[in-house]
């Protein structure tokens, strides 16, 4: 158990990709600080079977006091955090000249924003204790555009850069920053771009396929345990000189 007595806050873990990294880190013995929105009960349930210690905070990180309070919340409940997964993230589709300008504001304060407050909260514990590591979950969009997608683009080329600077100035401790880079996950946030292809005509598997053909060419899904294992590396004492990277797992999509 590389994890037993480690405490990590993942970010929009009620579901999807931020969930199945906080069961890789449960299994491997970390306590989890779960964050995000809708009933929390099940997924509390599913993490305490790893036999760790968890709680949730519904905190909207989208606004600068609410992370602060989830942040002291997580030291309370579990002491100091001494893995940070930045994974809670949103995405609206539209071209950049009709983009409504709410939501782009919502996009960068929580894709990227919230990163950088997450990452400047969490950084002094774990420089005084010299442990830690960061992990952004960025994506393939913080390397490469698509259309229709100009906040969440710009968000997480954002993201990309931070950690690259995060990356520099803990080079020389323990502490380690790097962000993963995911091709298409089946989670409710592709599901809706499934759901609008097929509002305007094919079915749900067709709508899946064409996702997938248009970009990822595996045309099958990364999934949140795939990406939950290579966080995991990361925590280990092997992954201790990746810094500042952007690792893409995408099923070939960057490699076009
Ligand atoms: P999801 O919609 O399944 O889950 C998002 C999580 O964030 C949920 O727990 C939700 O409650 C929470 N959340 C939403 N708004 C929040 C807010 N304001 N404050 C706190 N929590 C909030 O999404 P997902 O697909 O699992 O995406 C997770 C991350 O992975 C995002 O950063 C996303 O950009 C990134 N990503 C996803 C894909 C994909 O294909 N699904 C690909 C690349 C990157």
């Amino acid at each position: 158990m590389p994890l037993t007595g480690k405490t990590a806050l993942v970010t929009g873990s009620t579901s999807g990709i931020g969930l199945g990294i906080a069961h890789v880190l449960a299994r491997a013995g970390a306590n989890i600080v779960l964050n995000g929105f809708g009933e929390p009960a099940a997924a509390i349930a599913s993490i305490a079977r790893h036999g760790v210690d968890v709680v949730h905070h519904p905190a909207d990180l989208a606004d600068v006091a609410q992370i602060e309070a989830l942040m002291a919340f997580a030291e309370r409940q579990l002491g100091p955090v001494d893995i940070l997964v930045n994974n809670a993230g949103i995405q609206h589709v539209a071209p950049v000249e009709q983009f409504p300008v709410e939501s782009w504001d919502k996009i960068i304060a929580l894709n990227l924003s919230a990163v950088f407050h997450g990452t400047r909260l969490v950084l002094p514990g774990m420089r005084e204790r010299n442990w830690g590591r960061i992990v952004n979950i960025a994506s393939v969009h913080g390397m490469v555009g698509s259309t229709g997608k100009a906040a969440y683009v710009a968000a997480k080329h954002g993201v990309v850069g931070l950690t690259k600077v995060v990356g520099l100035e803990t080079a020389t401790s323990n502490v380690t920053c790097n962000a993963i880079c995911p091709g298409f996950v089946l989670t409710p946030l592709v599901q809706q771009q499934i759901d609008a292809r097929a509002a305007a005509g094919v079915d749900t598997q067709q709508a899946q396929r064409e996702l997938l053909a248009e970009k990822q060419p595996s045309q099958a899904f990364v999934t949140p345990q795939h990406l939950g294992e290579l966080v995991l590396f990361l925590c280990s004492e092997a992954g201790s000189q990746v810094r500042g990277a952007a690792w893409n797992m995408d099923g070939g999509w960057l490699a076009q």
